[in-house]
């Protein structure tokens, strides 16, 4: 019996991400009384002996014929490396591909599918977690009597703890021949900012900024807080931020340490996607905006006099400190 955890790399770099999961692996292997193996597939830049920090002794590499990211390709490689493995338990980061793999993994694996799950294994007999429900309004308990399960396990929901050691790595194969009928041709990224599921601390500005040309204060705040940049649907949708920076309902939904809202109302479609954050600051000059009672800490200003002051003192104290 063993816990099998897919360690997902991007152009061969492993992210804090992966080592959350890896570390979710371990602890979750620990509660059953079993291993956590590490499971990366293709070309790697990193090394995944790396694994080994968050508890994983073995890692396999599957390394021919997985180029490009394939749900089915993927899902029905790991599910025969998981049944080789004797994997009853596979823990896969609700990333964008991770959630698109899970489902295809728990098809070929026969497994049952516990996704959008929050915390590590409330009890191990029968196998229960925790989930966020109703776009992370709330959360119910699953438990499953399912004798294989796929955990999709949202990203940044327990802390990670760096230790020490070194996973072993070997090489793995998976008989899948047909492997990866996708090939992605090319990719346009957006350069030179914190992509939003990956950001611990996210600025984020509404229409109460009146339009795209007062922007610079916010990325300034975001810089200074090494964050990344988010905004209103209404924002998005009048052209005056890409739509990559939408967040909500319709949107990306995003789970940082750190949310600062300025100038957006609160609007249950735009709490919908960030209410799960760990940390709000709503900054907003009207003291009746619903944002104020999602914020953990609120500022009742006008954004244009209170950002760069914010801004300001934040620079300061990073001087002195
Ligand atoms: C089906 C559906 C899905 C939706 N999905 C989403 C979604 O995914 N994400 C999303 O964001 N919205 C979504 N919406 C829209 C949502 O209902 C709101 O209309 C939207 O979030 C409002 O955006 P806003 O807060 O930027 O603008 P507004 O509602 O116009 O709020 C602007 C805020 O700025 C404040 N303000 C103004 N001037 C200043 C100033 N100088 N300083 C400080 N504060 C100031 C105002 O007091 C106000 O609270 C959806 C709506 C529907 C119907």
């Amino acid at each position: 019996m063993s816990v099998l955890v897919y360690l997902e790399s991007w152009e061969g770099k492993f992210k804090k991400n992966t080592w959350e999961a890896a570390l979710y692996a371990s602890k979750t292997a620990e509660a059953l009384g079993s291993e956590a193996i590490g499971l990366c597939i293709g070309n790697l830049e990193d090394s995944a002996a790396e694994a080994g920090k968050y508890g994983i002794n073995k890692v396999l590499h599957l390394n021919s014929g997985f180029e490009s990211f394939d749900a089915n390709a993927y899902g029905n490689a790991i599910a025969e490396i998981a049944a080789a493995n004797g994997a009853e338990t596979i823990v896969i980061s609700a990333t964008f591909n991770g959630k698109a793999l899970a489902s295809a993994l728990a098809i070929a694996s026969d497994s049952a599918l516990l996704s959008n799950v929050v915390s590590l294994p409330e009890s191990t007999s029968p196998f229960t977690v925790k989930r966020g429900v109703f776009s992370g309004k709330g959360f119910n308990l699953l438990s499953t009597d399912a004798a294989k399960r796929v955990v999709l396990f949202v990203p940044n929901s327990i802390p990670v703890i760096e230790g020490s050691g070194e996973a072993s790595v070997e090489s793995a194969s998976a008989s899948g021949g047909d492997a990866t009928r996708v090939q992605v041709q090319s990719v346009d990224r957006v350069k030179g900012k914190i992509p939003l599921p990956e950001a611990e601390r996210v600025v984020s500005a509404g229409r109460g900024l009146k339009g795209p040309e007062n922007w610079g204060m916010i990325e300034e705040l975001a810089e200074v807080l090494d964050a990344g940049t988010a905004c209103s649907k209404p924002v998005s949708d009048m052209g005056w931020r890409p739509h990559s920076e939408h967040v909500g309902q319709t949107g990306i939904a995003i789970k940082p340490n750190l949310y600062v809202a300025i100038g957006i109302s609160g609007a249950i479609q735009h709490l919908a996607g960030v209410s799960a954050s760990k940390t709000i600051v709503a900054i907003n000059k009207d003291p009746e905006a619903p944002f104020f009672k999602a914020a953990d800490y609120g500022i009742v200003g006008d954004a244009f006099e209170v950002v760069p002051k914010l801004t300001e003192e934040i620079k300061k104290f990073k001087a002195s400190n």
